[in-house]
């Protein structure tokens, strides 16, 4: 019975609409033959993205220089029959890229997509297959503009598809595992790599080749995996001062340009000005230390708010800590959030309009 109602929902799914010109979202596996619909098995939604694990290298040991988002989602569910051991897995190929080309415009696309998918009863939650280099910005994304409390779960893998111990297959089954659990709802967006279960709020990319990259050291894990079953630490939280947006209703390209400046000594405070000079709404400053910049480079900070009304953040270069707060009218400083994950909270409030009270309560809120 459930079945004939989720085959309609999959039919539904080949429907949905993806206006702009990046690879449409397809629905390219379901239920396979061999594997009937177990109507005692929560549906979870797979949307693959490319990345590393789906990367093909030419021998097992090559584990650089591959190439990412090679393979596509009907394969990955093929190379882990166990999926269908805790849910009734659904791919579809959103897109089959290197995570460093996921757009602004990529990243409303998803949320739309996975929002239809939430809000439909047949859905019990999602995963989404990444490349590691920018999962943390879609998974930090998908945390402020999905508004559900089933779970999204974003997964990827160092090594690719092709490697000697890959570690794509145990990732995704672990993240599937996780999606289907009732005990991961009303935890926000979540990142599941190397056994361990992170808030996609906090965690970032620590390493540039370890499987143990994804970290918050120091916020925490929420949790870890034991044969394959999720273990929390905690009952369900949400990170403090989290916002939401609604980009339901945005067109593909709503986001405003914003980018990142790296801080440095000597640094050229005229690149602020090229970068505003190009289209940037706002502006975000990897500052050194706890967001310092430099004398000159803060003078024509100052210039830039003054003269075009550009927003600019103040975060810091410092794997972590506080870059504490405004150093002058339309500046911000980002709280405890990294720089490009700054960048991202500015594009979703720059889109909704935020004013510079609003701005300043965003990023500079403090704990009551
Ligand atoms: N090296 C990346 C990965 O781990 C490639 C990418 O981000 O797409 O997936």
């Amino acid at each position: 019975m459930r079945c004939s109602v989720f085959t309609l929902a999959l039919q539904a799914g080949l429907a949905i609409a993806s206006p702009i010109d990046f690879p449409p979202a397809q629905l390219v596996a379901r239920q396979v033959v061999d594997r009937p619909f177990n109507a005692s098995l929560p549906n979870i939604t797979i949307f693959a993205t490319g990345g590393t694990i789906a990367g093909s290298a030419s021998s097992s040991d090559q584990t650089t220089g591959y190439q990412a988002g090679a393979l596509g989602v009907d394969l990955l569910l093929q190379a882990v029959p166990q999926l269908y051991n805790v849910s009734n897995p659904r791919g579809i190929q959103f897109a089959n890229v290197g995570s460093s080309e996921v757009t602004p415009a990529m990243l409303v696309n998803l949320t739309q997509h996975i929002q239809r998918e939430l809000d439909s009863p047949h859905c019990q939650g999602v995963v989404v297959t990444h490349g590691t280099d920018t999962l943390e910005e879609t998974g930090f994304f998908l945390d402020l503009t999905v508004n559900s409390t089933k779970p999204v779960v974003m997964v990827g893998a160092m090594r690719p598809a092709t490697a000697i111990s890959a570690d794509g297959p145990i990732n995704l089954l672990e993240a599937v595992t996780l999606a289907a659990s009732p005990a991961a709802a009303g935890r926000g967006a979540m990142v599941v790599l190397n056994d361990r279960i992170g808030s996609a709020y906090y965690t970032t990319k620590s390493n540039a080749n370890m499987l143990d990259t994804f970290r918050a050291a120091e916020q925490g894990y929420l949790g870890f995996f034991l044969n394959i079953k999720p273990f929390f630490y905690f009952q369900p939280s949400l990170p403090v001062g989290k916002p939401m947006f609604d980009v339901s209703g945005a067109a593909l390209d709503a986001l405003p340009q914003v980018d990142v400046l790296y801080g440095h000594q000597g640094l050229d405070p005229a690149l602020a000005k090229a970068a505003v000079a190009a289209g940037a709404k706002g502006l975000v400053l990897a500052g050194m230390g706890a967001g310092s910049w430099t004398k000159n480079g803060t003078a024509a900070i100052d210039e830039i708010v003054k003269e075009s009304g550009t927003a600019v953040v103040y975060s810091r270069r410092s794997m972590d800590g506080s870059a504490g707060r405004s150093r002058g009218k339309g500046t911000y400083g980002s709280g405890t959030l990294n720089p490009q994950k700054t960048r991202i909270m500015l594009q979703l409030a720059l889109e909704a309009g935020y004013d510079d009270e609003q701005l300043r309560a965003l990023f500079e809120f403090e704990e009551e």
